[in-house]
C-alpha cells in the first residue's frame, strides 16, 4: 500500500482555529470546579443565594457545552455577561497546527500562554478513532523527569506541569474541532451518549507522568467525569503510569479511573535499564499495588503495557514469566510495537516474535491486542510526542540517567 503523507493539512476539513487569547492577562476559568467558579462570582458581587444556579450555569456552559465566549451563554443576564468577560477568560489556548494522518488519526500541537510564572509552553494531544470508540490521548506535562529508555518524551527535560485547565483544554479542543458538543441553543441539552460521541474515551497517555502532576491530573479527570458537563465515564478514562507505587493507592480512591501500567519488562534488572524508576519502585512492589488497586473485577482490568523491543524483552521465556507475574490480578495486556525514533537505539521486534509472545499471553487467557501503530505519518504514536522546544540528544541524557531517577515536581 503506498503511504500518502498527508502531513501539512493543518486545520483539514473544518475552520480555522478560533482566535487566540494568549496575550490575554485574565485568568481562565476553565478548569475550576463547582466550588471555585462560585467563588470567583462572589468576587463580581452575585449575591450568596444566586451562587450555586449561577456556578452551574456557568459549569454547564463550560464543560457541557463547550462555549468558549461568554456571550454564548444566553441564559446569563447580560450585565454578569459583561463583568465575567472584563475579568476572566475562557478562550481556548492558540493551536500552532493540526495534522491529519491518512488513517484519520489528527494530531494537535497547542500553544499554551505564559501565566502566573509558567513559562509558555507546547503540548501536543492526539486523536483516534476506531470502529467502536474515539480515544484522545491526552498529555500531562510538557516533557518528562523520567528518562525511559525507548521513549522519545524521555529525552526532554520537564519544562512544567499542565494546569488542569490546559489539561482539559485538550479535550475541549478536540471535540470543538471534531464538532462533538451536544447541539440546541441551551445548556441543559442531553449529553450525547458515549458510543455516539467523536471523543467518547480519554487516556493520560500523551507527554509526562500524569502521577508526577497529581493534584491537576486529578481535578481535571474529575471534571471530565462530571456527568453535568464532559461526561465522560470513569470507565472510560485511563491513567498511565510508569509506576509510581506511593501514588496508586490514591489515584484509586480520588479519582477511580482505569490504571494502566507501563510495564516493559518482568525482571528487575531489565526494567531498571528500560524504565529507570524501577529503580526507585520495584516490580514487586508496584505489583502489590497493582492488586490493592479499589474496584477491580473482570470487567475492571489493569492494562499493562508491553513494548515490544527486538532482542531485549521479547523471548517466549518472557511472555510466560509476565503471566506468572500477573496471576491474580485481573488484567489486559497491551503489546505495543516499538515507535522507532531518530537515534533511539533499539528496533521494533519481528512480527513472528510479536506473534509468538501474543500466543502464549493469549492461552494463559489474556486478550492482549497488539496495539496497531495508529498515525506513524504524523509521528502521533505512543511515545513519539514531543514539543519541538528544549531538545535534548538521548544518549546525553541516558549519560546521567542513572543519577536522575525522576521526582515530582510542583
Ligand atoms: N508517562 C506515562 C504515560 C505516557 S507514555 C507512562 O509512561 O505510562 C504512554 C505509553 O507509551 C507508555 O506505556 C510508554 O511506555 C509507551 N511508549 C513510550 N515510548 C514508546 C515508543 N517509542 N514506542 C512504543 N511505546 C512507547
Ligand atoms: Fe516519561 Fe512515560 Fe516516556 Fe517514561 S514512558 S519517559 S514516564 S512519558
Amino acid at each position: 500500500m503506498t503511504v500518502t503523507l498527508d502531513m501539512t493539512r493543518e486545520n483539514a476539513n473544518a475552520p480555522p482555529p478560533q482566535a487566540v487569547a494568549g496575550a490575554s492577562a485574565r485568568a481562565s476559568l476553565v478548569g475550576l470546579g463547582r466550588g471555585e467558579l462560585a467563588e470567583r462570582l462572589t468576587q463580581l458581587g452575585v449575591p450568596q443565594r444566586q451562587l450555586r444556579m449561577r456556578a452551574s450555569q456557568l459549569w454547564r456552559w463550560l464543560y457541557g457545552r463547550g462555549v468558549s465566549d461568554f456571550a454564548e451563554m444566553t441564559d446569563v443576564a447580560k450585565g454578569l455577561r459583561a463583568d465575567l468577560s472584563q475579568a476572566f477568560d475562557i478562550a481556548r489556548p492558540e493551536i500552532v497546527t493540526e495534522q491529519v494522518s491518512v488513517d484519520g488519526t489528527r494530531k494537535w500541537l497547542i500553544r499554551l500562554p505564559a501565566h502566573g510564572g509558567q513559562a509558555p509552553a507546547d503540548v501536543e494531544a492526539v486523536y483516534i478513532p476506531e470502529h467502536d470508540r474515539g480515544t484522545l490521548c491526552v498529555s500531562s506535562q510538557v516533557g518528562c523527569t523520567l528518562t525511559c529508555t525507548f521513549c522519545h518524551t524521555g529525552t526532554q527535560r520537564l519544562v512544567r506541569n499542565l494546569t488542569a485547565g490546559e489539561i482539559l483544554a485538550q479535550v475541549l479542543i478536540a471535540r470543538d474541532r471534531l464538532g462533538d458538543w451536544p447541539g440546541g441553543t441551551r445548556p441543559t441539552d442531553a449529553p450525547v451518549p458515549d458510543a455516539q460521541r467523536a471523543v467518547s474515551n480519554i487516556v493520560m497517555m500523551g507527554m509526562g507522568e500524569p502521577l508526577y502532576n497529581f493534584d491537576q491530573v486529578k481535578q481535571a479527570l474529575l471534571i471530565a467525569a462530571d456527568g453535568e458537563g464532559l461526561s465522560v465515564s470513569k470507565r472510560r478514562i485511563t491513567l498511565s503510569t510508569s509506576g509510581v507505587v506511593p501514588m496508586i493507592p490514591r489515584t484509586g480512591a480520588e479519582i477511580g479511573v482505569m490504571l494502566a501500567i507501563s510495564l516493559h519488562a518482568v525482571r528487575d534488572e531489565l526494567r531498571d535499564e528500560l524504565v529507570p524508576l524501577n529503580k526507585k519502585y520495584p516490580i514487586a512492589e508496584l505489583m502489590d499495588a497493582c492488586r490493592s488497586y479499589p474496584g477491580l473485577s473482570n470487567a475492571r482490568r489493569i492494562t499493562f503495557e508491553y513494548v515490544m523491543l527486538k532482542g531485549v524483552n521479547d523471548t517466549a521465556a518472557e511472555a510466560r514469566d509476565l503471566v506468572r507475574l500477573l496471576k491474580g490480578i485481573p488484567a489486559k495486556i497491551n503489546l505495543i510495537p516499538f515507535n522507532p525514533w531518530p537515534g533511539s537505539g533499539y528496533e521494533c521486534s519481528d512480527w513472528e516474535t510479536i506473534e509468538t509472545f501474543a500466543e502464549i499471553v493469549n492461552r494463559a487467557g489474556y486478550a492482549s491486542p497488539v496495539r496497531t501503530p495508529r498515525g506513524r505519518d504524523i509521528m502521533a504514536a505512543c511515545g513519539q510526542l514531543k514539543s519541538a522546544s528544549e531538545r535534548v540528544p538521548a544518549w546525553k541524557l541516558r549519560q546521567g540517567a542513572d543519577q536522575s531517577v525522576g521526582e515530582p515536581v510542583g
